[in-house]
Parts: structure tokens; sequence; C-alpha cells
């Protein structure tokens, strides 16, 4: 699958990141333009505003909807920032375009509806404007990735995805779980789409936003989407995690931007010894599976149980015991050996049903 694409074209400092940020939503006129100015004073170029909130239950703040157009208009016009807004239907889309809104975005849970998806896609059918696809709910990359392909597939060649974190039922750190391994596996099969963060929706709390953009930015995330209030506690959504336009001005200019190519570089022989590494680990692991085939044709012949408890704790209790000496987590070597535990059994049991 591959996706036709064209560079975002959003402005940014000179090897900086892309930021945008803003309020979850546009609540009235006036928090909407005194939270941009603050933002256009600290050098931001584009500013986002919720005006169709999809709330998880009915009863609470929908948004403003079309009536807020106008301010985020007001927005543009007197700092001079491009706005950006969360569309999840084509009548959204349509108003959009008529008030000359500058980026778009589809929000989780539109994401992870084909349907939904399909609709906005035939909505943007020859219309050039770039569109941010927010990974879905649920940790799903094919998904994530079909979704955006229908975008592309309308003909906006202007696309990029944002990465907001996962859903999962039950008390966490974070409120979205980042399971940094999918974004990551979506700049290896698409290296030439921007991929943005949402630490906002990822952390949920405002401790967490410094250190989620940060990390971001050491995984080589092109840009950043961080939900900014002038006055957070009274945000009428997602207050807990929205900064002030002077806190988010200090989490940027402590953030440490890495050079990607440079970096490549650098630690290009390292990776070729991690590689030479690994080769010998899978070198040795079925030296590992030889031998314990061998045991599985010893044990059918005498017919003796494949799995042995004794034998599993001794292994698992001497290796955490040699992980802790070699710098390395117990669990870590546990989870590894438990693995390769569950793939000697499988190879046994093969053997005594043959
Ligand atoms: C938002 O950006 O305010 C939002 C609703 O985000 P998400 O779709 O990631 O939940
Ligand atoms: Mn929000």
């Amino acid at each position: 699958m591959e996706l036709n694409l064209q560079p975002l074209h959003l402005p940014s400092d000179n090897e900086r990141p892309i930021v945008m940020a803003g309020p979850c939503s546009a609540e009235t006129e006036a928090q909407v333009m005194q939270t941009a100015q603050a933002l256009a004073r600290k050098g931001c170029h584009i500013f986002r505003a919720g005006l169709w909130k999809p709330r998880t239950k009915p009863g609470g703040f929908e948004g403003q909807g079309q009536k807020a157009l106008p301010w985020l208009k007001r927005v543009k016009e007197e700092t001079g920032m491009l706005i950006a807004t969360e569309v999840a239907t084509p009548q959204h889309v349509e108003l959009c375009l008529k008030h000359s809104i500058d980026v778009l975005w589809i929000g989780a849970r539109t994401t992870a509806n084909p349907f939904a998806m399909q609709a906005l896609a035939d909505s943007l059918h020859g219309v050039d404007i770039p569109v941010l696809v927010k990974n879905p709910v649920n940790p799903d990359l094919e998904l994530w990735i079909g979704s955006m392909e229908r975008i592309n597939r309308a003909g906006i060649r202007r696309l990029g995805a944002i990465h907001r974190g996962f859903s999962s039922y039950g008390g966490k750190i974070y409120r979205n779980s980042p399971m940094w391994q999918i974004p990551l596996e979506l700049r290896r099969r698409i290296p030439a789409l921007p991929i943005l963060c949402d630490p906002s929706h990822i952390g949920g709390r405002r401790e967490l936003i410094a250190p989620l953009c940060q990390q971001a930015m050491d995984l080589g995330f092109d840009g950043l989407i961080v939900e900014t209030h002038h006055t957070p506690d009274q945000a009428w959504s997602d207050a807990q995690q929205q900064v002030t336009p002077d806190r988010l001005d200090v989490i940027l200019s402590h953030l440490v931007v890495r050079d990607k190519q440079q970096t490549v570089e650098a630690i290009d022989q390292l990776r070729r010894q991690i590689d030479d590494l690994d080769n010998q680990l899978i070198e040795l692991l079925s030296n590992r599976m030889r031998i314990c085939r061998e045991i599985g044709r010893y044990k059918r012949e005498h017919n003796i149980t494949v799995f042995q408890a004794s034998r599993y704790n001794e292994i698992l209790e001497k290796r955490g015991a040699q992980a802790t000496r070699c710098d390395m987590s117990a669990e870590f070597v546990a989870t590894v050996f438990e693995n390769v535990h569950q793939e000697s059994v499988r190879q046994q049991m093969k053997i005594i049903n043959q």
C-alpha cells in the first residue's frame, strides 16, 4: 500500500517541530481571542480549537458548533496564525471550507468508523487542504492506515497522522496508553508521512505534557498538538490536561530536538553491531530449540510429560538472578524465558504427538 503524499507545508521555526496549540474547545469569543493572542505573542503559528466535541456521555459540553467559526476567522485575521479544527461529518467539512479554516483534523472516534471516514473522504474530493488523522481509539494500525488511505484516495496529498494514544479499561498512569510501537511501525511502513504527537490526550494530566513532548522528540515525531487555555482550570472540557500559553512556552523552550540526519550517521555503526548480535541471538535460540526437540524425542520414547514445573521454575529463577547481575530487570528476562519456554513446549508437543 502506498500513499501519494506531498509535504504538509505547515509553518514551524527553523528545525523545530510543527506546533499546534489552543483550547480543547472554543467556549466563548473572549476565551478564544485571549488564548490565541497569548499564543501568538509566544510565537505560535497554528491555532487549534474544537467546535464539535465528541463527548463520551450526553449532557457534557458538546461544543459551540458553527457559531464559533467567525471567532476562528477573527483569530486568523488578528494574529496571522493558521486555524485548525476537528471535522466529523461532511457538513463540518463544508462549513470549515466556507469559513477559510486552514487545517482539518479527524478525531479518534471518527477514524475508527470506516463509514464516517468514507463520507468525509467523499466530501474532501478535489479540495487541497492539510488533513491530520488521529489514531483510532483502539490500537489497530491497519484501521488507522485504512482511514488515511480513504482520505488520500480522495486526492488529499497534504496528509499527516496524530498519535493520541489508545483507550483501555481500568486505572493507569496515562489517559490513553501511548503504545509507542504503533506510531513507530507507522513510520517504518510510510516513512514520508508526517506524524504529530498529542501529549494532552495521551497524558490526560498537565504534569505529563512536558515529558511526553520530549519523548515524542526523542522518537523523531514531526510535531506536537497541545491543548492550551488561558485559564485551564476553568475549561469547559478536558480541564486537567490543558496548560497555559506561558507554560507551553516554557515546555517548548526546554525541548531538546534531536537532529534526525546526524543521529542516523552517528549510530549507524552501533546499529550494525546490534544486527550482528541479533543474528547471533537467533542462531543461539535455534540451537537451543534443536536440543529441546532432542529431549522431546526422549520424552516420547520414555513416556514422560512435556511440561515439568520444577525444571521450568529452576530456569526462571536462575535466569532472573543472572539478569540482575548483568544490569537487566529480572522481570524482563523472566518474560524472555517464558516465551522461549513456550516455544520449546510447542516444539516438543509436536514431536510427542507425531
Ligand atoms: C480533541 O483533540 O480535543 C479530541 C477530541 O481528541 P481525540 O479525538 O483524540 O479524543
Ligand atoms: Mn480535548
